[in-house]
């Protein structure tokens, strides 16, 4: 039985076949994991139309490769695309997107008897429907990431900085076996909430502060990611009716995830909430994200964005409300489309909690 590499390069050799290209280059490092099993700093892969592929390293990963991939033939260079691209004949479908003008054109000096044509994001696509060993890691990493929200929480009270909470957060990722953050945590206090990307500061947390934390852990090479705002001290009554808001569009958007949905309809069926409230200049982002491989990957759930939602595709769905000055409220839960409807990954209670 093939292994689950060799299915994925075998559905990319149709992609490729049927593009009238001859290979594909693969030089997105995330593309490579993807295809071959490898995490690198430096590695690509070729993929030819009839499904045999060559993976290019250089020595630092050699032996990495020789366990993870066994089953590929592999050249050690530090030039990986060049090594790999000096191979081949005809025309040679590239990843566009992951190049930089001088990655490209060291690239063309290298190549006898190729032409290089544009591959598109084929393997992001391919990439969107995860396999249930994929979503499998992505559980973990969200059960990680509800366990370390609730080794945090003893933790908030006032006089805490932000920073200090971000840093026990992402502390006790680790401990409970996360490689490392998914990303730059978020933890906004206070007025600071009111900005959807905040950057920790040295600001120390007040009573009836509400706190937004965004993070998640990374687990074999899987990104979680939640959101959750909490209550210091006593909840003002507005921020509290903001939170209900909030909440109740989060539910909606998660009703609205299913395989039939697009992504402008989910994302309609939270904005609306906020809308009819009367805030919807206060929900400036769009609703949420495929989680992967990649923290922010297809598909986009926006307004302007098209795509339909299908079976085993992971996404975000996180509606905030931001009052510029006095605060915010996000919530935002990684979860599975499914046919018979959403798995949730992040179990945290979406309750208001008051510390
Ligand atoms: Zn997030
Ligand atoms: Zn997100």
């Amino acid at each position: 039985m093939p292994g689950i590499h060799e299915t994925r390069r075998a559905r990319l050799a149709t992609l490729v076949a049927g593009r009238g290209a001859d290979a594909a280059l693969i030089t997105r490092l995330v593309n490579v994991r993807y295809l071959s099993g490898l995490a690198s700093s430096n590695a690509a892969l070729l993929v030819h139309a009839d499904g045999t592929a060559v993976l290019a390293t250089d020595g630092r990963y050699a032996g990495t490769a020789a366990r993870v991939c066994p089953e590929l033939e592999c050249v050690v260079d530090r030039d990986t695309a060049g090594a790999l691209g000096a191979r081949v004949k005809g025309r040679l479908a590239f990843e566009a997107h992951g190049v930089t003008v001088e990655a490209h054109r060291t690239l063309a000096d290298k190549l006898d008897h190729a032409e290089l044509v544009p591959l598109g994001r084929a393997v992001e696509k391919l990439r969107t429907v995860k396999d249930e060993e994929e979503i499998a890691l992505l559980r973990e990493a969200c059960a990680i990431t509800d366990r370390a929200f609730d080794a945090v929480l003893p933790f908030i009270r006032p006089g805490r900085t932000e920073r200090e909470v971000a840093i026990v957060l992402e502390r006790s990722m680790v401990d409970l076996g996360a490689e490392r953050p998914a990303f730059a945590s978020i933890v906004a206090s206070g007025p600071n909430g009111a900005i959807p990307h905040h950057v920790p500061a040295n600001r120390p947390i007040e009573s009836g502060d509400f706190v937004t934390m965004d993070f998640g852990a990374l687990y074999a090479g899987y990104h979680a990611d939640m959101t959750r705002t909490v209550a210091v001290g006593p909840a003002v009554g507005h921020l509290r009716e903001i939170y209900d808001l909030v909440a109740a569009a989060q539910r909606a958007g998660v009703e609205a995830a299913t395989v039939r949905a697009t992504a402008k309809d989910a994302d309609a069926a939270a904005r609306d909430v906020i809308a009819a409230a009367g805030y919807a200049d206060e929900f400036p982002h769009g609703l949420g994200h495929g989680v992967g491989l990649e923290i922010h990957e297809a598909p986009l759930l926006g307004q302007d964005k098209t795509g339909k939602l299908m079976d085993r595709v992971p996404i975000t769905v996180e509606p905030g409300v931001y009052l510029a000055g006095r605060g915010g409220v996000r919530i935002e839960d990684t979860l599975v489309v499914r046919t018979d409807g959403a798995e949730l990954l992040t179990k945290t209670t979406k309750e208001l909690l008051v510390i």
